[in-house]
């Protein structure tokens, strides 16, 4: 007899877990883009317990009873079908891991409708398995709730952070995602606490609800989305926010084309404001280097760090109000 075994289900579910679900933060995400890949205008999110208890709801598509259960499947995806796919994607999720993945490590509450069916359906899931199923009578969309994260990975329940950490950690992944998708409400609560709405009503509304009145009105729009001026910079690079097709990713290239593109209007150690949404032929970017997909590859990178900065110079060259802000009030 060899030593080697096929792990069981459970075992992997909960490894996999490790990657997806870092934090509480991390895993909000993966719900978040599942509520805006089933086309919701409106998402809620509530928070407690440091992050362990949220519960999320959306008004989208929702599901049927038999994808309800399958939902929570590993490898379960109704986005892509062929290895094609992969390369073509239109949706954010595409793993068919992050369902599978938090109910393995969290005990959890499903519930959904679709606008065709007369009723919702509700199941509980312990640890990766189905406990009970019930009818429900809901909107359309789907809620999930999550209780106690990691209540059987003690080990990585040791790794969270104070809450005030993990809620701030929280709070910038919402943002990030309200930042793109600024036809979708959101509204966060943290411990019942409001923190964050947004009206669904726009790129300016939006940046208005997520920052503030000042932050509005230092910004020029350009071809690629928004530049703050100087009135606007800071000592961290926290508020160069680059997107790539609807992803917000961090990457070193596009942050040095952003710096550089400023050139000498900043001042030694202070970075930009800056709105980044960049769109890239999916065959050229790939988003599939990790997990958590905010790392990424780009083919043709060279290509991009110099038309970001030729749009970023033509902006300094041209308009007097990014050197100069704009002193109305
Ligand atoms: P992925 O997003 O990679 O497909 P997930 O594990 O996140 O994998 O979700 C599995 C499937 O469950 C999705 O493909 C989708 O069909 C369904 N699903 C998950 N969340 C929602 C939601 N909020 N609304 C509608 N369907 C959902
Ligand atoms: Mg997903």
């Amino acid at each position: 007899m060899g030593r080697i075994k096929i792990l069981d289900e459970t075992v992997s579910n909960i490894i996999a877990a490790g990657e997806v679900v870092e934090n509480p933060a991390s895993m909000i995400k993966e719900l978040l883009e599942n509520s805006l890949d089933a086309g919701s205008s409106a998402i809620r999110i509530e928070v407690r317990n440091s992050g362990r208890d949220v519960t999320i709801s959306d008004n989208g598509v929702g599901m049927s009873q038999d994808d309800l259960f399958l939902s929570i499947e590993r490898h379960a995806t109704s986005k892509i079908f062929t290895k094609d796919d992969i390369f073509n994607l239109h949706t954010y999720g595409f793993r068919g891991e992050a369902l599978a993945s938090i109910a393995s490590v969290s005990k959890v509450k499903l519930s959904s409708k679709r606008e065709e069916d007369e009723g919702g359906n509700s199941i509980t899931v312990l640890g990766g398995k189905v406990t009970s199923h019930k009818e429900r009578s809901m909107n359309r969309g789907t809620e999930i709730e999550v209780r106690e994260l990691f209540f059987n990975t003690p080990a990585r329940l040791k790794f969270l952070r104070k809450k005030g950490t993990e809620y701030a950690k929280i709070k910038e992944i919402v943002l990030k995602e309200a930042l793109v998708s600024p036809e979708v409400a959101f509204t966060l609560y943290l411990d019942g606490r409001e923190v964050i709405k947004t009206s669904g009503r726009g790129m300016q509304n939006t940046i208005l609800e997520l920052f503030n009145k000042n932050t509005l009105k230092n910004l020029v729009e350009f071809p690629l989305g928004y530049l703050g001026n100087l009135e606007l910079t800071r000592a961290t690079r926290d508020h160069i926010y680059t997107y790539v097709n609807g992803r917000y990713v961090k990457s070193a290239l596009l942050e040095k084309a952003v710096i550089d593109g400023y050139y000498t209007k900043l001042t030694k150690g202070r970075y930009p404001f800056v709105i980044i949404f960049l769109q890239i032929d999916p065959h050229e970017v790939d988003v599939n280097v990790h997990p958590s997909k905010k790392v990424v590859k780009f083919s043709e990178g060279n290509t991009i760090y110099e038309e970001v900065l030729e749009r970023i110079k033509e902006v300094m060259e041209e308009d007097e109000e990014i050197v100069s802000p704009v002193l109305t009030t």
